[in-house]
């Protein structure tokens, strides 16, 4: 059972239940040799990882474990009563080219033994193999997958997408799994693309298979278990990795970090503060017999993992994942190459991305130009109703701008800043998440630049004249400059402030209906609207903190005059009563919804006639709360009295 608390990117922080165990996802899987383990279960435990992952093939093949899992279970094999998940002897598959055990056996196996969660036995088709073993590969694995579905069983069962370097197969191969009904999605044959640091495929790889694995279920990312591919993996939608790497490596002396790996003897200082390295210096480590700088090693390590997880969870739940992946990018120029390779899926992730966060948006450098949200901004600029026959292009500035300008737009000129971040920001809406909330430098980056020109050049296009500041004329704009702010001065544009807002939150045609002829009240203290009204009724309230557009029950009211689906969640008449009451609505009764519905989104409530039940807050993206069977879509805010 699956539930998504926090969203950022396409990465998802929730809770993964397992029969009555619960997994904070993102969630790494510590492997477990079941021969040599060189840290002991009870201290990984006491790490706090309550979820394990092991091999079922090693024990399968040893008589004496055998034996012994199947009298006393896995778990007092392990000696461990957290989530038992299980591979099952595709790794050694692709190591050895045979295993001596049938898929069908192994599964068997998994779930006699009293795994939480096993996994077929899938073909793991390395990287840039033949097309045609590849498919021949995948074709085995889903007839296998197939046959794994159908067995009866107590365990949940993991499903994995095979399909090599091909875009094609992956996505087949991910079509063919999230038929099947797997508990667990799983990405494989991943591990040769880690360790030749060819994170470009790898980011391809995962991209095309959550094209078409849908949102419902957990994804598990097989065999990446460095720390410096946690936030990347996390961002595309990757929820459960395993790492073996933290054993593996500590066996040959190397030392883990989220910014990458150094061997141990090359280390002059331990760049850490864990228990191993608070209490050992670089030299001493050095200098110790090997086991025990091997256990030291894995231990650290393993806690290198474990904080690198953490910090994605709070990156997801504070909104700052693409910055975090934006800094580790930096860490290696193959990280780097796959950051970039985003900028080619950036509608398949905009539809993911929330509206809204807790923090900012820091630019980082060019790649946070190809983010989600920028293209989602300057898409959405084409939603505002178009107004002022004579653009008015400002520098860019302390925030709010119109403070330093005192300026709004009028029905003559629309007023906008140049921005090097978002490339135009008409006034109207810079009070909107992410245009107030982000931060950028002073001197800019050439592709700055040239992103600017861009952008404002192609909006430029729907005025008869532009009006640049001065300042501007490094953008080599067509128009005409000026120096002196005062002479496009203008009182009163509240209603053209409001209905671009509503435009550019919630879709076009949706500032007219909603604020037409509307009146603002402005707050004492920060001297922003707060709330506005249509003759004398509120409609509407604008939040302080994003200046997101939050519509009353008359507000909702006038937004349904739009046309079915906009802006509305249809709830199920079994839940009808419940949304009427301004309780929360389960994504499972959600029936239809706004296609254009992204998570922190407002919206209206209604049932499936289009009668008016309440308003709320998504908190899923519109196609994540069709496909969800449990969890919250809509938060409750309004109902109809
Ligand atoms: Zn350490």
């Amino acid at each position: 059972m699956f539930e998504i608390k926090y969203k950022d990117g396409a990465g998802r922080a929730g809770v993964f239940e397992v029969h009555g165990k619960k997994l904070e996802m993102p969630y790494l899987f510590p492997v477990i040799n079941p021969k040599r383990q060189v840290l002991d279960v009870k201290e990984i435990e006491e790490l706090g990882f309550n979820g394990i992952i092991t091999n079922s093939y090693i024990i399968y093949r040893d008589p004496a474990l055998r034996q012994s899992a199947l009298e006393g279970g896995i778990h007092a094999l392990l000696g461990f009563n957290g989530v038992v998940m299980t591979d099952s002897g595709s790794f050694q598959l692709y190591q050895y080219g045979s295993v001596e055990v049938s898929s069908r056996e192994i599964v068997r196996f998994q779930d006699e033994i009293g795994v939480d969660i096993g996994v077929i036995l899938d073909i793991p088709t390395p990287p840039d193999v033949g097309y045609e073993r590849a498919e021949r590969d995948l074709e085995e694995t889903l007839t296998r997958a197939k046959e794994a579905a159908r067995l009866s069983r107590k365990m949940l069962l993991a499903g994995t997408v095979q399909g090599s370097t091909y875009a094609g197969l992956r996505e087949r191969a991910a079509s063919g799994i999230a038929a099947l009904g797997f508990d667990v999605h799983a990405i494989g044959g991943v591990v040769p693309l880690m360790e030749e640091y060819r994170f470009a495929d790898l980011a391809r790889v995962i991209l095309h298979a959550k094209l078409k694995l849908g949102h419902a279920k957990p994804v598990h990312l097989f065999g990446a278990g460095h720390p410096v591919i946690f936030a990347f993996a996390s961002l595309l939608g990757c929820d459960l990795f395993d790492s073996a790497a933290y054993a593996l490596y500590a066996r040959d002396g190397r030392y883990i970090t989220a910014r990458g790996t150094y061997k141990l003897e090359e280390l002059h200082e331990l760049p850490c503060s864990c228990e191993v390295c608070a209490e050992h210096s670089a030299r001493e480590l050095k200098g110790l017999e090997a086991e025990e700088r091997e256990h030291l090693l894995a231990k650290h390590n393993l806690i290198s993992c474990l904080e690198e997880i953490k910090r994605v969870r709070q990156a997801i739940y504070e909104g700052s994942l693409w910055e975090l992946v934006e800094q580790r990018a930096r860490a290696h120029p193959a990280l780097l190459e796959a950051l970039r390779v985003l900028k080619g899926y950036s509608a398949q992730l905009e539809r993911l991305e929330p509206v809204t966060k807790r923090s900012a948006f820091f630019y980082s450098g060019m790649e946070s130009l190809s983010r989600p949200a920028v293209a989602r901004h300057i898409e959405r600029l084409s939603w505002i109703e178009r107004r002022g026959a004579e653009l008015v292009l400002l520098p860019d500035c302390e925030k709010p701008y119109s403070r330093t300008y005192r300026l709004t737009s009028s029905e003559r000129y629309h007023v906008c800043i140049a921005s090097p971040v978002f490339g135009i920001i008409p006034l109207e809406i810079e009070e909107t998440y992410p245009l107030t909330q982000h931060e950028g430098v002073a001197t800019l980056d050439r592709e700055q630049i040239a992103f600017m020109r861009r952008v404002i050049a192609e909006y430029a296009q729907r005025f008869t004249k532009v009006h640049y500041h001065t300042s501007l004329g490094f953008l080599g704009i067509e128009g005409e400059a000026f120096d002196e702010v005062s002479q496009f001065r203008f009182e009163g544009g509240e209603e053209l402030k409001l209905r671009a807002l509503a435009d550019y939150q919630l879709g076009r045609g949706a500032g007219e209906v909603l604020f037409a002829g509307a009146k603002a009240e402005y707050s004492r203290r920060t001297g922003r609207i707060r709330r506005a009204f249509v003759d004398g009724e509120l409609v509407a309230t604008l939040r302080a903190s994003d200046g997101i557009v939050v519509p009353t029950i008359a507000g909702a009211e006038r937004l349904l005059r739009l046309r079915y689906p906009r802006c509305r969640v249809v709830v199920a008449e079994e839940a009808r009563q419940f949304a009427k009451e301004g309780k929360s609505v389960f994504a499972k009764f959600v029936v239809d919804c706004d296609p254009e519905i992204r998570a922190m989104q407002e919206v209206v409530v209604v049932d499936e006639s289009d009668e008016l039940l309440a308003t709320g807050t998504a908190l899923l993206s519109a196609g994540e709360m069709l496909e969800f069977e449990r969890g919250v879509a809509v938060k409750p805010r309004h109902r109809r009295r």
